[in-house]
């Protein structure tokens, strides 16, 4: 079976050197020095600063918004969102007693078209919170100039773009605070993992203490808190992971560039801006009718290979998500479209084989 993707595994022995440490000191969280190590090299791939680490990519989310004051209220605030992502965008707003208020997508970049973001704002809006989804960025200069308009705050969920820069810079620079998620099936991964990078030094100085029961120092509880520390293991397999990204990144960019040079005539491909230095983190395709990726998708899975849709289904008709507006473009993109398999392990011979299965189906 091809999966549409697969953990990228690093070098075993490098591994085993990591935890060969980890066990000399005998210190396996609460900010080890593994955990210290991975934060500054983050920082310095990445080009960014404040940067956080945690334990998962949707509490990023929650911490990102408790720490900036969107949540944990004791009024029920809004946040302007993007019904074409994973759902953990929605659901960790709605977790931590923000409504979802959903506002459709540009048809051709599948980001939040700003334009519908503005209409979204009511008096209980209280910050937006949009997706550079596949790794595309969002039209963060036009939301900015809104969220100052409305003095909102900006949390970016940037669990797919990795490394992704805009105009000569990291686009995870952008809003309040952006959010990462190094999940095992993310381009860089901790096994679980994730990570919080802010705008301000003190809004990193708060979310570090809510990652930790509010503990500040070692005694003083200055603040409400959870748990959401990112562990020594975990850090250890970033660490492995980040030496050998540009081997991962070279092989997945030759994947992607095999799979738009055959499959751009025929099928719709996210638009991406030409100032945007991408990760290649996802090949996903629109089919012109739902009907035709259907039928892909089962032609694929026949042969033993995984495409997935995804996103499936357009977040507004999710019913505990209790949205109430439909959203045209999201649901109309959600149904046409798939994720073909994009992982460093894909060889060019099962790639052929995906390529030439979709352009028989396309030509029935
Ligand atoms: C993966 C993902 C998340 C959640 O991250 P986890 O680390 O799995 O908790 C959130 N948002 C998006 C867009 C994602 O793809």
């Amino acid at each position: 079976m091809i999966p549409v993707t697969q953990p990228y595994l690093p070098n075993r022995e490098k591994l085993n050197r990591y935890i060969d440490g980890i066990y000399e000191r005998a210190w396996l969280t609460n900010n080890g020095p593994l955990a210290q190590e991975l934060t500054q090299r983050l920082e310095e791939y990445l080009g960014v600063e404040n940067l956080l680490l945690v334990a998962n990519g949707t509490l990023a989310l929650q911490i990102a918004y408790r720490a900036l004051g969107i949540s944990g209220q004791r009024d029920r605030a809004e946040a302007i969102t993007t019904p074409f992502t994973f759902v953990a965008t929605a659901s960790s707003l709605k977790w931590e007693g923000v409504e979802p208020i959903f506002a459709d997508i540009d048809a051709d970049t599948w980001c939040l078209d700003a334009a519908n973001i503005e209409a979204a704002v009511t008096p209980k809006t209280r910050a937006i919170v949009p997706v550079h989804v596949f790794g595309n960025a969002c039209e963060v200069e036009a939301i900015d100039l809104i969220a100052r308009r409305h003095k909102l705050k900006v949390i970016y969920d940037g669990a797919h773009a990795f490394g992704v820069r805009y105009k000569g810079e990291s686009l995870l620079k952008h809003g309040d605070a952006t959010t990462l998620s190094f999940h095992a099936t993310k381009l860089f991964h901790t096994t679980e993992g994730g990570a919080i990078i802010f705008k301000r030094k003190e809004d990193l100085e708060r979310a570090k203490k809510m990652i930790n029961f509010g503990i500040a120092g070692t005694k003083n509880i200055e603040e409400l808190g959870v748990n959401a520390k990112m562990n020594e293991m975990q850090a250890a397999m970033g660490l492995c992971v980040l030496d050998e990204m540009e081997g991962n990144l070279k092989a997945r960019a030759a994947v992607w560039r095999r799979y738009a040079q055959a499959l751009s005539q025929s099928l719709l491909l996210q638009a991406k801006p030409d100032t945007l230095e991408y990760n290649y983190a996802y090949f996903p395709v629109v089919f012109e009718r739902e009907e035709q990726a259907m039928r892909v998708v089962a032609t694929l899975e026949e042969n033993g290979i995984h495409a997935r849709r995804y996103f499936y289904p357009s977040l507004e008709s999710v019913s505990c998500l209790d949205a109430m507006v439909d959203q045209p473009v999201s649901k109309d993109i959600a149904r046409r479209v798939l994720c073909l398999p994009i992982f460093y392990q894909l060889s060019q011979k099962e790639q052929n084989k995906i390529i030439s299965l979709i352009a028989t189906e396309l030509n029935v």
